[in-house]
């Protein structure tokens, strides 16, 4: 092989795929679906989530429609690249749980040549972004919003309506105190 043409050769390339969207709408279970082909194609997958979501199941991502997968859970991305191993491919669920340095945490993956697909939810339940996913989908090459379906009107929604009174960002678990809301139906300042 003429060894001076060697820059030229294709080499392993990562990159970062987002899937992004309300509750309801379907994201833990396309990045299941993701997951699933690639285990099916042999690749090794490695698969993370914070330790903030304690519903259903401490050791598996879980979506609301009972599908499961083997995660490991973390305090904190950084030991997302320690665990990650030769794994190929990375899951990591729930990524609006993470800190900022999440989005290092997956440039850096990425780089090494790895596939990296995150998915969480991209606004708060007052529909503003939820970091660090803005700054996640900025530098992702794949993005996937999903959207689920607004239980007062029927149209497409992206929303994600809190039903219960707290003004805590985040109120993990059970999923009655939440519904997907359109644009329209939406009620930021419900509480
Ligand atoms: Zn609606």
């Amino acid at each position: 092989m003429d060894t001076s043409a060697s820059h030229s050769i294709p080499r392993d390339v990562g990159w970062i795929e987002v899937v992004c969207g309300c509750m309801f709408s379907g994201k833990t279970e396309e990045l299941i679906r993701r997951l699933r082909r690639a285990q099916i194609a042999k690749q090794k997958v490695a698969i993370f989530k914070p330790r903030i979501d304690k519903r259903y199941s401490a050791e598996h991502i879980v979506s609301h429609s009972d599908q499961s997968l083997v995660s490991t859970v973390v305090d904190d991305a950084t030991e997302i690249s320690r665990l990650a191993g030769d794994a190929q491919v990375i899951g990591i669920d729930e990524g609006q749980f993470f800190k900022a340095n999440l989005v290092d945490v997956c440039e850096s993956l990425a780089n090494q040549g790895k596939r990296v697909i995150v998915a969480g939810l991209d606004q708060d339940y007052r529909g503003k972004p939820f970091e660090p996913m803005p700054q996640l989908l900025a530098i992702a090459e794949y993005i996937t919003k999903t959207l689920a379906i607004c239980v007062v009107c029927g149209n497409p929604a992206d929303r994600t309506q809190r039903t219960t009174i707290s003004s805590e960002r985040v109120v993990v678990g059970a999923k009655d105190m939440y519904e997907a809301r359109c644009r329209r139906c939406h009620q930021p300042l419900h509480d």
